[in-house]
């Protein structure tokens, strides 16, 4: 067993505990999309405004109609966005109403126009008596006048946006995006299609991490490809450390000799660069610091494919999750039947299965191991939507129940019946 590996847990506190929530700003309501609300936000007025009709109809008095069917007079008619004013239904009397306008003065309740009939010009049959109050919709019964709409903390999605432009909140106090700029180093690396020459490989780290961080609500912006020329690297942290949030860098952060980023954060003055060997399986080696002169944070990923994803998702992202303002930074967890034997050996790490989960025929969880988990097999964490979390020790037999990593949405099965 190594000795000095740091447990998962405890390397992801040290991490979170350097990264702050950037300062929020007032933003934009068309921008507010995804970010986290910094402020409470009080509704000035009642929504709805006005009492006003659920229904195409006609606005009448219940009392009028507790003995339908019943003839009533129409004496006019309000459409959404109309002015009620003048317009009154007495005694006898109905008013020609449509979906979202205002009540009119003396109605208290709404016949929808399917439960009438046309009674030539100027008058109407209600079939059904109503109870007051009927198809009305209240003001202030969605939000009142002077209640908290949302408070900080709230993760805004369109339903949200919706709201706050319905109260007039059209900028709001929220926590910016984080800025993440993403950095591949490694001499074996080349960029684009075309025959790769001896020894080379083509860069699948960056374009996978731009993409994961989009996903993820993040802004990414491309650093490019680096060779291991401790100088090169040096220029392009110091020059992203000005115009990003955060940097992702992948490779050349573990034990070869050629570990390049490694070998610049730690001669960096003031970076507090933190290198571990973490008690994970893929994702051993890590780095962390704080870029000058401003800390920005480093995140530096391991070079295979699997591994630098995987510390991502260990580090980096409830990192930033938290620089965006959120307080859910982790994944969801759940516990699902395995469908195959997930066999392992003690050697002091938490292996992380790439798998599928599915929703089994009778609404259970289940999750299925896939094949080819070597660090450098990529297309297997590409097939899968969860990590099987397996403690040290032997591992977990089919059937068992195992605790899963929610990476992407369960597979569904149709549900019975
Ligand atoms: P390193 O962490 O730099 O020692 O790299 C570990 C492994 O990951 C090596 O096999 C590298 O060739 C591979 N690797 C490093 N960076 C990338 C990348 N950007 N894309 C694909 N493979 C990479
Ligand atoms: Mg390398």
């Amino acid at each position: 067993m190594e000795r000095s590996l740091v447990p998962v847990g405890r390397a992801r506190r040290a991490v979170l505990a350097a990264c702050e929530p950037l300062v929020p700003v007032g933003t934009p309501l068309a921008d507010v999309c995804g970010r986290v609300l910094a402020e409470e936000v009080v509704a000035p007025a009642d929504i709805p405004p006005f009492p006003n009709s659920s229904m195409d109809g006609y606005a009448v008095r219940a009392a009028d109609v507790a003995a339908a069917p019943v003839r009533l007079e129409v004496v006019g008619e309000l459409m959404a966005g109309d002015d009620p004013a003048g317009v009154v239904v007495g005694p006898g009397q109905a008013v020609r109403i449509m979906t979202g306008a205002v009540m009119p003065a003396g109605a208290d309740s709404v016949c929808m126009v399917e439960q009438t009939s046309p009674d030539g010009e100027g008058s109407v049959v209600v079939e059904h008596a109503l109870e007051a109050g009927t198809n009305v919709r209240l003001p202030g019964d969605d939000i009142s006048a002077g209640s908290v709409v949302f408070g900080p903390g709230t993760v805004l999605r369109p339903a949200h946006v919706g709201v706050l432009a319905s109260v007039g909140a059209l900028t709001v106090r929220a926590y910016p995006v984080p800025r993440v700029g993403v950095l591949s180093t490694g001499d074996e690396l080349v960029q684009g299609a075309g025959a790769l020459p001896p020894g080379k490989i083509r860069d699948s780290n960056r374009p996978a991490l731009l993409a994961q961080l989009r996903s993820d609500g993040f802004s990414a912006v491309d650093l490019g490809w680096v060779g291991d020329d401790p100088g090169a690297v040096a220029a392009l942290l110091a020059s992203a450390a000005g115009r990003c949030d955060a940097v992702v860098t992948s490779g050349g952060v573990s034990v070869g000799d050629r570990d390049v980023v490694k070998a610049v954060i730690s001669s960096m003055e003031g970076a507090r660069s933190q290198w571990m060997q973490v008690a994970v399986k893929p994702a051993k080696p890590f780095g962390f610091c704080l870029l000058p002169p401003g800390g920005t944070p480093l995140f530096g990923l391991p070079g295979n494919p699997v591994s630098a994803l995987v510390s991502y998702e260990l580090f980096a992202r409830p990192a930033l999750r938290r620089m965006a303002g959120r307080s859910d930074l982790l994944r969801p967890v759940v516990r699902a039947r395995a469908t195959a034997d997930l066999p392992r050996r003690p050697d002091g790490k938490l292996h992380l299965v790439r798998a599928v989960l599915a929703v089994g025929a009778q609404g259970a969880l289940e999750v299925s191991p896939l094949t080819g988990q070597g660090s450098h097999q990529l297309r297997s964490l590409a097939l899968s939507n969860s990590l099987v979390a397996l403690p040290d020790g032997l591992g977990a037999r089919a059937g068992d129940p195992v605790e899963v990593w929610v990476l992407g949405e369960p597979s569904g099965a149709a549900p019975p019946g």
